[in-house]
């Protein structure tokens, strides 16, 4: 590839994520916006995984059960001259480790709101971490069909709950059963409702914003006082800014109904034009990685083992963060200083996987692995040597001990346990008195995936003794007496040697920095 062909390449793609309260209509949207990229498939089979179509392993039937997302996945298309890649986060709140991760593998992200909920904890929470990370967020109101708020009330909640202005790009008119269209500020003109199976009507609207011909729709009520809305946002509203935009400091705002595939072709046409190409990466110093460099780069932001039960395999999910990616190429992994031949990869068009010859910066790829990688890992070409900034860390608050059922499958333990570590799927700790096992989450039901997945994955029954919620802090090796430990702070050490103190409660910390003021504890490594 050329360096014009790669820049050409680079600007091509949208990378996102699609974040959400789970029900928002996270899944129906992505279902809709395949069917825009040509993905022939029909709508429902997005869902269709959680009942059991897919080539998907089995422990996603503790998805199927809970009707929940448990993981990320990634999904490609070419749509409008554009190349996106869309990375699908679980909606579970227990899950949200695995998705901050996913959210610094993207350049921008969308956020799905139920019309009728508004703001919910978990978008609030999601919305934090792209904030804190200043990509820029597109936000889509769903559910128009149904009756929700009232338009001018949701705004105002996003700007005072999440502290972001919203500059609306349409507005409906009506809602539920009285919904009428789409008022389309931005293209100025009126897109009609009309039923799923029927292409979009539009009406034109003349400069002042009226609608130019003929309409029974001039005769409705609601036409004259969406017009006054409209009048009051174009007063007293944000201004359309795409520098606040690419900053995340200003969220375009849409509304539609991803069900009746109303408004998300509006959406998708403008999102794509407003939304960054691969930009520069932080790395662990000030430095920062062009997309557009000749040598190639990227990070691990996802492991994951067994997900295909016919293959035993597992893939690491690399962010390319610049140059070009050719099968075969040898990188060096820059935590073992290693080189490494790429030979085995795959890219993600929903369901099926395809062997993937390129791909370049903004490109999510799959490297089948055998245990080279880690969450965080980053590989290179070149003679430089640096490291992309590190992945957010979750401290782990929920511990369980667990110890292998059958004592004469202690290899199948070990091996799972291992590898399920390895995928961030749960933290591991060993005792420093007898040694045993203690996991570690953020969430109760990593705890419930990890026991599935180890009998499924690794024949490997366990069983797991609650200790309850647990402060963990890290303590100086050099500071360390082992004599410090009591009932109240189980000392332990993480799974690079580290030790730290399992506190009982506030209180046990407390008491424990009374008696030792001058030990440090640190709540990450
Ligand atoms: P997710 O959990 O965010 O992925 O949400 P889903 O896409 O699974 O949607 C949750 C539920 O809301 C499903 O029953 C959908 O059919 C429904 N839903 C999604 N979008 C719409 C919409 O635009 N209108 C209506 N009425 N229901 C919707």
């Amino acid at each position: 590839m050329t360096m014009q062909e790669l820049n050409e390449a680079v600007n091509k793609r949208r990378t996102f994520a699609i974040i959400s309260h789970p029900d928002a209509g996270k899944t129906t949207i992505t279902e809709q916006l395949l069917l825009f990229g040509g993905i022939v498939r029909q709508a429902g089979t997005v869902k269709a995984k959680k009942t059991g179509n897919f080539a998907k392993s089995d422990w996603m039937e503790i998805e199927k059960k809970r009707g929940i997302s448990v993981t990320s996945s990634v999904m490609q298309f070419d749509y409008a001259g554009k190349r996106v890649n869309i990375l699908d986060t679980p909606g579970h709140e227990d899950f949200s480790e695995d998705t901050y991760r996913t959210l610094m593998a993207v350049d921008s992200a969308v956020m799905v709101i139920d019309s009728a909920k508004g703001i919910e904890p978990q978008t609030k929470k999601l919305f934090k971490i792209c904030k804190m990370r200043g990509i820029p967020i597109f936000t889509f109101i769903n559910k128009l069909d149904r009756d929700g708020r009232e338009p001018m009330d949701l705004i105002a909640e996003l700007e005072e709950v999440l502290g972001i202005e919203g500059y609306a790009m349409n507005w409906p008119i009506g809602m539920g059963k009285g919904l009428k269209g789409l008022y389309d500020i931005y293209n100025n003109r009126i897109e009609l409702y009309r039923r799923e199976d029927k292409g979009e009507t539009f009406l034109e609207l003349t400069e002042n914003g009226e609608i130019a011909g003929d309409s029974a729709l001039k005769e409705e009520s609601i036409y004259t006082q969406v017009l006054d809305e409209i009048e009051l946002i174009k007063g007293a509203g944000s201004e359309f800014d795409s520098q606040k935009i690419a900053q995340g400091e200003l969220t375009p705002v849409f509304f539609g109904s991803a069900l009746t595939n109303f408004g998300v072709k509006t959406f998708l046409d403008a999102y794509l034009q407003f939304a960054p190409a691969p930009s520069a990466h932080k790395t662990s110093t000030e430095e920062k990685i062009v997309p557009t460099s000749a040598e190639f780069s990227g990070f691990v932001f996802k492991i994951q083992a067994n997900m295909n039960p016919n293959h035993r395999d597992r893939i690491a999910f690399v962010r390319i963060c610049s140059g070009e990616f050719v099968r075969g190429m040898d990188v060096v992994l820059q935590r073992t200083g290693k080189k490494l031949r790429l030979s085995n990869s795959t890219q993600f068009m929903a369901d099926t996987r395809e062997n993937v010859e390129t791909a370049v910066a903004g490109d999510i790829i799959g490297l089948y692995d055998t245990g080279n990688f880690q969450i965080g890992d980053t590989i290179y070409t070149g003679k430089k040597d640096f490291q992309f900034e590190k992945l957010p860390q979750f401290t782990p608050e929920l511990f369980m001990r667990v110890t292998a059922k059958n004592v004469m499958k202690q290899k199948s333990f070990h091996k799972g346990i291992q590898q399920l570590v390895q995928e961030g799927a749960v933290q591991l700790y060993q005792s420093y008195s007898t040694g045993d096992y203690i996991l570690g989450a953020v969430g109760q039901l990593q705890f419930e995936v990890f026991q599935f997945r180890m009998a499924n994955e690794y024949n490997s029954e366990v069983v797991m003794t609650p200790m309850g919620q647990k402060t963990a802090r890290w303590i100086d090796p050099a500071q360390l007496d082992e004599k410090m430990s009591s009932s109240r702070n189980l000392l332990v050490k993480d799974r690079q040697g580290a030790p730290l103190f399992l506190f009982e409660n506030a209180f046990a910390e407390r008491w424990f920095k009374d008696k030792y003021p001058n030990v440090k504890l640190t709540s990450k490594l």
